[in-house]
């Protein structure tokens, strides 16, 4: 099954559309990726912390490529 959606390689942050990373700026992006979390409020998501992510979103939690 392919996914149209791809993962930030520096932040993990998943976006369906676009060329740059809306968190981070980065372009560099893979569809190879597994899992997510949602994260609505960064500032008190425990998850968020622990994966450092510092603005609200969509995030993969494994990047294979
Ligand atoms: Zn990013």
């Amino acid at each position: 099954m392919m996914q149209k959606e791809k993962a930030c390689r520096n932040c993990r942050r998943v976006i369906e559309k676009g060329s740059e990373c809306p968190s981070c700026g980065s372009t560099s992006f893979t569809t190879f990726w597994r899992g997510y979390v949602l994260v609505i409020d960064p500032e008190k998501s425990e998850i968020a912390k622990r994966m450092q992510i510092n603005s609200a979103g969509k995030y993969a939690l494994r990047i294979s490529r």
